[in-house]
Formats: C-alpha cells, sequence, structure tokens
C-alpha cells in the first residue's frame, strides 16, 4: 500500500540507529578526553542567531544567503560556542531558511572544526512551532489545560515536535510546568493553569509528545523538550515578572515540585531554570535547588540552561555577585550547564576558562557539564545528521495536523455562563459582533506566535479566520454587522486601548438581535506584560455597559491570557465563554460552540477572580474562607470567585450517581477503586471531564488545603447515555508534605467529591 512505501521510505531517509546509554557514554567520554578547557567552556555558551548575522537581516526570504562569516567563525570556531537560540529579527522563517541558517552554521561546525561537534539550535516553540511560517498553532497551554484531555496535549506536542524538526530544530524550550497561580503574572497563560496534579499530569503527556514515549529522540520526527522554569517562577509577590518569591519550603514541594518531579521521571532531557529570586536567593546562583534538589534528590541526568542572561543578572540585577566573572563562578558552581547569553561571549568563555586556572570551579565540574550537553547532542543525533530537511516532513501544516489544532481549540473554549439557553444562538438571527478581541488573529493567538510578542501574527496569519470571519462564514455575511467599538493600539504600548467608532456601536446594537462582544487583551509576555490593573480595561467596561444599556442579549467572549476581572458588568451578561489564546483556528471553533455545531467541554483550569484583591486557589486553607466558630465571613477578600477552578457549563446535563469504593478504608499498600456514574441527561451528545476531588479532613500541623484535584477523565455520552468512570487512588496520591518537609498521608478520614456527590473512606496506614 501507498502508506506502506511512505513507511519504508520515512525509514530509508532517516537510517539512523539509536545508540544505547552506554555507547553514548563512551563516544562522549573519548571526545571529552581530546577537548582542551577552552574547547569545553564553549560548549557552555548559548548565543542568538543575531550574533552571527550580526546587524543585517540576512533571513528574511528563501534565496541563499550566508552568515556572517567572519562572526561565525569567530563564534564557532575560535570561541567552539555549543548552541544557537531563536531567531534573527524576532520573526518566524519558513523551513527552508531555517534549514539554510542551521545547515551552514551545522557545516562550520562540523567541517572546519576541530572537533567537529554539531550546534545545539534552540527555539521556543510552545503552542505549536511557532517560529516557522506555516506551521499549525494550537491553543496555548492554558487553553490546552482547559480540555482536560491527555490525548490531545499529546497529539499537539508531536504534531509540534514534528514541525519543529521540518523546521530542522532539534530542541524546544518547552513544555512550560509552572504553576499559573497567580493572575496578575504576565505568564499565566503559558502555564497549565494553578493546579499542581493537572500541570504534573500534561506536562507529561507534552513531553511523551515531544520526546515519544521512549525519549528517543534520534526519532527524527521528535525533539529534546526543556521544563521550565525550574523552579516557582510564576508566583512572585509583586506579580511581576522576574521579581523576588518568598516561597516556604513546604509551599515548593507542595505545588510547585510536584510537575518537574513527575516530568523529570518521565525522562525530560533539558531543563530551564527559573528567572528570578526565591527567598532572597537567585535560582540561578542555589546550589541546593540546582544541585541537592535537582541532581541528587530528582536524579535529573540531563542538560541545565539558564534562561536569559541570567548568569549576568546575578551580578547586574540581584547583587549577589561584584562582577560578571563572579556571577560565572557562582552559577556554575551552583550546577548550571549551559549559558543561555552570557553578557558577551568572549568574556564569558575568558573568564570561565580562566576560573578553572585558578581552581574556583573544578575541572570536574566542567567535565559534568559538556558532558550533559554532549550526551543530548548524541541523543539528538545530530552527530551523524546534524540538520533535517523539509521535504522529509510531507505533513507539515497539513490538513490532518490543522484538524487536530481545531479539536483542541474546540474542547478548549469554556462555557461559563448561559442564562435562559442564551447559546446556542439561531443562525438567523441579526447580530452585531464587536470588540477589540473580534477581528484579531494577534488576540486569538497571544505572544510566542511567529514573534516574540505576538506583534508579527497578522503578517503569517491572515489566511486564518477571526471570531468575525469565522461568524461570517457560518451565518452568512448579511446577517452579521461588524464594528470595533474599541481597538488596541499596536505601537509596543500592550495594555492601551481606545475608542474605535463606540457611538456607531451602540447605535447599531439597537438593529440588532444580539451582540457577540469580544473583550480580552492584547498579545503580551514576559516583563512587558506586567500589569497593575487586573480589573478589564476602562473603555472595554465602558463599551459593556453601554451595550447592556440598550437591553439587548450580550453574549461575551473572553479572548485573554489571565482572567481580567469582570465583576462591573459580569451580571449584564446573558452568555459568556472563555476562549483564553485559542490559536488561529480560534475563530472557528468560537463560532462553532456559539452557534451550537460544538458543545462545549472546557473546564477552568484556575480560579477566575471576583475582585483584584481576593485572589485565591481554589486549593486555599479553609481559615482563608473565614469559617470560625463566630460564623462565616463573608467579606469580599474570602474566597468568593467570579467562577471556581473547573467550572464550565454544557449545552447538556450531566448527572452523578452511584459512587462506589472498593472499601471505605484505605490501607497502606493498596489501591482504593472509586467508580462513579456519570449520565448525559439533556437532549444533545457532550463531553464531560470528570474532576476527582478529594479533601483530607483533618492533617497534622500544616492546615490541610480545603480539596485537591486527585483524579481526571473525559468522556463522551450520547444524550440518555451512562458511563461508569473509574479512579484508581493510592495513599501517596492523597499524601501531602509535612512541616519536616515529608510527604506523608494523613491517617484519618478523607472526603471524595464527584460533581455534586460526596463520600467519606478513611485511611489507617
Ligand atoms: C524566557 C524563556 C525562553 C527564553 C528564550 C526567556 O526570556 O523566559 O521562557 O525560553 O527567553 O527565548
Amino acid at each position: 500500500s501507498l502508506a506502506l512505501v511512505l513507511v519504508l521510505a520515512g525509514t530509508s531517509v532517516f537510517a539512523q540507529q539509536k545508540m544505547s546509554k552506554e555507547a553514548i557514554n563512551k563516544k562522549v567520554d573519548a571526545l571529552l578526553a581530546k577537548m582542551t578547557i577552552e574547547e569545553k567552556v564553549g560548549q557552555m555558551a548559548q548565543i542568538t542567531l543575531d550574533v552571527i548575522g550580526k546587524g543585517k537581516d540576512r533571513y528574511t526570504s528563501d534565496e541563499p544567503f550566508s552568515l556572517d562569516k567572519k562572526e561565525t567563525e569567530k563564534a564557532l570556531l575560535q570561541y567552539h560556542i555549543g548552541s544557537v537560540l531563536n531567531t534573527s529579527n524576532n520573526r518566524a522563517r519558513t523551513p527552508q531558511v531555517w534549514y539554510n541558517i542551521i545547515n551552514e552554521i551545522q557545516n562550520v561546525a562540523l567541517k572546519q572544526g576541530k572537533n567537529k561537534i554539531p550546534v545545539i539550535y534552540g527555539v521556543d516553540e510552545v503552542h505549536g512551532a511557532t517560529y516557522t511560517a506555516g506551521a499549525t498553532m494550537f491553543p496555548q497551554q492554558i487553553g490546552q489545560a482547559a480540555t482536560f484531555n491527555r490525548a490531545l496535549v499529546k497529539e499537539g506536542a508531536s504534531i509540534t515536535a514534528y514541525e519543529t524538526r521540518a523546521s530542522a530544530i532539534p530542541w524546544n524550550f518547552s513544555p512550560i510546568l509552572d504553576l499559573g497561580a497567580d493572575p496578575r503574572f504576565p505568564r499565566q497563560w503559558e502555564s497549565f493553569g494553578e493546579d499542581p496534579y493537572l500541570v504534573s499530569q500534561l506536562g507529561v503527556q507534552m513531553i511523551k509528545g515531544l520526546e515519544g514515549d521512549d525519549n528517543d529522540v534520534s526519532n527524527p520526527f521528535k525533539v529534546a523538550s526543556s521544563i521550565k522554569h525550574f523552579l516557582g517562577y510564576q508566583v512572585p509577590v509583586s506579580g511581576k515578572d522576574r521579581t523576588p518569591a518568598i516561597i516556604s519550603d513546604q509551599a515548593l514541594r507542595e505545588y510547585h515540585l510536584p510537575a518537574f518531579k513527575a516530568a523529570i521521571d518521565a525522562g525530560a532531557k533539558t531543563i530551564m531554570i527559573n528567572s528570578g529570586l526565591i527567598n532572597g536567593v537567585p535560582v540561578h546562583a542555589n546550589y541546593k535547588i540546582l544541585t541537592r534538589l535537582l541532581r541528587e534528590e530528582l536524579g535529573f541526568k540531563g542538560l541545565v540552561v539558564t534562561d536569559w542572561g541570567d548568569i549576568e543578572n546575578l551580578h547586574k540585577r540581584d547583587r549577589v555577585a561584584k562582577n560578571n566573572k563572579e556571577a560565572v563562578m557562582m552559577a556554575i558552581n551552583a550546577g548550571i550547564d549551559m549559558s543561555m547569553i552570557a553578557y558577551n561571549y568572549e568574556p564569558f568563555c575568558d573568564d570561565l576558562v580562566a576560573l578553572v586556572k585558578e581552581g574556583k570551579v573544578k575541572q570536574s565540574r566542567i567535565d559534568d557539564a559538556v558532558r550533559n550537553i554532549l550526551k543530548v547532542k548524541y541523543e539528538l543525533g545530530l552527530f551523524e545528521k546534524p540538520v533535517t530537511h523539509i521535504k522529509d516532513y510531507p505533513k507539515f501544516g497539513s490538513k490532518e495536523f490543522e484538524n487536530a489544532a481545531y479539536q483542541t481549540a474546540a474542547e478548549s473554549i469554556t462555557l461559563l455562563k448561559n442564562t435562559n439557553h442564551t447559546l446556542p444562538l439561531s443562525k438567523t438571527a441579526k447580530v452585531l459582533v464587536t470588540g477589540p478581541n473580534a477581528n484579531s488573529m494577534r488576540t486569538l493567538n497571544g505572544a510566542w506566535t511567529y514573534s516574540w510578542q505576538g506583534e508579527k501574527v497578522e503578517e503569517f496569519a491572515a489566511k486564518y479566520n477571526t471570531i468575525v470571519k469565522a461568524i461570517q462564514n457560518k451565518v452568512g455575511a448579511a446577517n452579521v454587522t461588524y464594528l470595533p467599538g474599541v481597538s488596541y493600539k499596536m505601537d509596543g504600548k500592550y495594555f492601551e486601548d481606545f475608542a474605535d467608532k463606540m457611538d456607531e456601536t451602540i447605535a447599531a446594537a439597537k438593529n440588532a438581535d444580539v451582540i457577540v462582544l469580544c473583550l480580552g487583551e492584547n498579545t503580551y509576555t514576559e516583563t512587558p506584560g506586567n500589569l497593575s490593573d487586573l480589573y478589564i480595561s476602562d473603555l472595554q467596561t465602558e463599551l459593556a455597559k453601554k451595550l447592556a444599556a440598550t437591553g439587548k442579549t450580550i453574549v461575551l467572549v473572553l479572548n485573554e491570557g489571565r482572567p481580567r476581572v469582570i465583576s462591573k458588568f459580569e451580571k449584564n451578561m446573558s452568555a459568556i465563554l472563555q476562549s483564553y489564546l485559542p490559536g488561529n483556528f480560534g475563530g472557528d471553533a468560537i463560532a462553532d460552540v456559539l452557534y451550537g455545531d460544538v458543545n462545549p467541554s472546557g473546564k477552568l483550569p484556575y480560579t477566575y477572580p471576583q475582585f483584584p484583591n481576593a485572589l485565591f486557589t481554589y486549593y486555599h486553607k479553609p481559615s482563608e474562607s473565614r469559617e470560625t466558630t463566630e460564623g462565616v465571613y463573608n467579606y469580599d477578600a474570602d474566597y468568593n470567585p467570579q467562577y471556581v477552578f473547573g467550572h464550565g457549563l454544557s449545552y447538556t446535563t450531566f448527572s452523578y450517581s452511584d459512587i462506589k469504593l472498593s472499601s471505605n478504608t484505605l490501607k497502606k499498600g493498596e489501591t482504593l477503586d472509586i467508580n462513579v456514574k456519570v449520565s448525559n441527561t439533556g437532549k444533545v451528545a457532550g463531553k464531560e471531564s470528570v474532576l476527582l476531588y478529594i479533601s483530607d479532613l483533618v492533617a497534622s500541623e500544616i492546615s490541610p488545603d480545603v480539596k485537591r484535584l486527585r483524579g481526571f477523565e473525559k468522556i463522551d455520552l450520547k444524550a440518555g447515555e451512562t458511563k461508569t468512570v473509574t479512579f484508581k487512588i493510592k495513599p501517596e496520591d492523597i499524601a501531602y508534605i509535612n512541616a519536616d518537609l515529608v510527604k506523608t498521608t494523613g491517617e484519618g478520614e478523607f472526603t471524595i467529591q464527584l460533581g455534586n456527590k460526596k463520600v467519606n473512606f478513611n485511611y489507617t496506614p
């Protein structure tokens, strides 16, 4: 058959033997033995492409080009640089241009370099091959989390790996395993949300998708992943990027560590370090975290890379090192293997060589670091096949891949509110579509899309459908009026918007049967995404209120990276959809949900706050909801969210019944089977994410969390259908980190919650 021919052709193109661990170790040792200290130190430096293509944007077309010969030879031959990252001029490239760039770099390294060591090229391909023109864009991780669908997350990562390799890139700075527990943080959307179990489960799926089930990254359809940002990155006190966090050791282990531990156990090849400070100590200089915890306790055997410029930051920003050289000493001795962007690679390399000669960094530390770097280069097969080419990747940008991205977007969309069955809409209704997010491919995608802050999305995504276009496609342009009402400034001031035909919009509302109001945020990530006010913008609030005053039915579509507070007008909205950052197929998916062609099944992967001063995760302590001997307080600052974690409605209804346990008592070494019947009691088919929560009723010393997610399964149910879902729980699955930092399962009573049903069991060790 044709498929067989293709499979055979595929294997012959890539006739590459996976090397055994022992064979790789032998090769690494043999290579290390021939390397000078200068050659070793060069491997530990990673530079941006701009350094060797200096000043000129040589890569804007598919024309043949050459690197800046002098700069390239200096970096690769004189300084033996081991790694290059990112794209020049902050712009996506076609696969052919990527090939040209990387092939040329590899040619210099392999043909002219003394030791013939390939460069390892790394890029942030965080929701698809985001720096490749024509690649398939998935929802950002926060939307993927809302699907609660492990298979979709794995498939998306697998497609990302394929298209990344189709772009000649073998190393992906993904997934983000930070806990997205603070909506003020400008990268919450890059995470899988606030729950440690959800982040762990989906992180493992993403690693399997990127690296393969067996982590055999010599497979040319797989890439090395980089789990980031180790550890505790997303919860600084100020809510702002790269600022100090205060996290107790107990909390670090209870909430932030599990996803990294699970990823390391799943074989993740590389790890990137948290750029910030924890308890006053920059993580890049923290021996306890980088060596004791990561290497000795978790047994991580892969490559440790810094985040951007973070060695220099130890001196310049954090002031724990009196100069750059001391910063290098601290970071390398703490456990860093590779520096992403040193102050300048020349002095970095010179300083590190000097530190070794002065005995301030041990030769053995350098050998370990270089061993970790060379090992991953061998594992990726870069010595034999230093560059891959688009011609061997026929499925790049295919319909099959696009369907997977669409499916993920469709399953991510979360119906937060649907008063009196406002949705689905009638296809004959006259609809006014408005708001700054209604007609933007950029806001559907978010940052890290064809560019860092998403600035270049419109240039590359013109062929996809914005929300307005998708609605027009579905119900005919004659039924749709589009007016922005409010628009975003496109001059780099990411949070500024302006009234754009607001009066005309309000006037047009009077002639519409229904208003689809698309609000949210413009794109941002990292420090440019820092925010001082979590309320959705004043102008968007004004637009919502003025539209509400017309008395028309309003469907609010949110398209935002983090939950911006909407409590000033939420009560005036008849229906609300959260779309997160759904990617290139988000417009289609939103339109399909609005008109009932897709039954929504997303659930919130975070708590949606109602007040900017009441930011809680669902697993807060009972004392935080102020239930005391004097009664229940009802302050705004108590846990009183707009919508709880896990909230998400459907066009059908589900009922939970018959929770059955294999025993009322769980004992040490045993497994508890929990069965529950879930029925679709409505009139249409639907998907339901069944979330298993367990509460430890009394813990010792550490106050227990109100409840914790300990399992989830997504099921499909036809109208009238019932399925039994089974969860298996072991004592360690319901454990917590005690005050002595030991993982313990508390003796006594626990409550299981499934839907609105509860049942108790006991644990006896
Ligand atoms: C980000 C990382 C990213 C790196 C390379 C840093 O600024 O924090 O997440 O992988 O840049 O682009």
